[in-house]
């Protein structure tokens, strides 16, 4: 099994070491991560600029660039092979509900299912890597049992797995969930800089709204890993037919 693992904390991050530690003595697995934290990037990709990529000291090779860019020159170029697998994180923080549109740790995953490729986000939902060894323990442990059940490498799909921080043996098992929501995200904050402008900093995430249950907000307070199937087409299925007539009236409309 070939697995190309990044993220979006950075390649120096502890949660992306502790995953490339854990599933090197599983898998081949090269790791392509940004030099930067590129937190809330999303899928973005950097086109007016040039992008370099650098060898560490430990292997890891690191780009000046987003979580998407680091996957996307990756595998159509830099590793020369397809993986069989792409990993993102283990992200220092919940990607839960809204949060995955906005994730660098999702946009990096997602960026390898755009390329047909099995792929995994992990994120852990308390921040500062408590427990992250259990984490990456559990991972390495889903990712042996999706390969055992052919799962890797065939068709493409797209996971994103959020992890309590709590021991091995305390963390619950495995439940699939939907995402949740949150509320819309807190005020802007604004401070002076030294030349009297106002300056803007985006607030935090909104508290959440919807953690029935069924959803990753809900599975992990109780202890458990979320697991969530992403996809990426943002049709409004559901409400199709309420637009095909909306728009019909609205074509057969006079000018106004
Ligand atoms: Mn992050």
């Amino acid at each position: 099994m070939k697995i190309l693992i990044s993220n979006d904390d950075g390649y120096q991050a502890p949660g992306i070491v502790a995953l490339y530690e854990t599933l090197k003595e599983v898998a081949e697995v090269e790791v392509i991560a940004p030099e930067q934290n590129n937190s809330a990037k999303s899928n973005a990709l950097t086109l007016h600029s040039p992008l370099s990529v650098t060898r560490a000291s430990n292997g890891f090779r690191y780009v000046n660039g987003t979580p998407a860019d680091c996957v996307h020159i990756a595998l159509t170029g830099l590793l020369g092979y397809r993986p069989d697998l792409v990993i993102s994180g283990i992200n220092n923080g919940a990607n839960m509900g809204d949060d995955t549109i906005y994730s660098g740790t999702v946009g990096a995953a997602m960026e390898g299912f755009l390329f047909g490729i099995p792929a995994i986000a992990f994120s852990q939902v308390d921040k500062n890597w408590g427990h992250l060894a259990s984490a990456a323990l559990k991972a390495r442990d889903l990712i042996l049992q999706m390969s055992h059940q052919n799962l890797v490498g065939i068709n493409p799909w797209l996971l994103n797995v959020n992890m309590p921080n709590l021991p091995f043996d305390e963390m619950g098992h495995v439940k699939l969930c939907r995402l949740g929501r949150r509320h819309a995200a807190e005020a802007v904050i604004t401070q002076m800089n030294p030349r009297g402008e106002t300056m803007y900093w985006i607030g935090a995430a909104g508290p959440v709204k919807d953690e029935a249950e069924g959803t990753d907000f809900h599975a992990t307070a109780q202890g458990y890993i979320s697991m969530t199937p992403l996809k990426v087409d943002l049709t409004d299925h559901d409400n199709l037919g309420y637009w095909a007539q909306t728009a019909a009236r609205l074509m057969a409309a006079p000018p106004v």
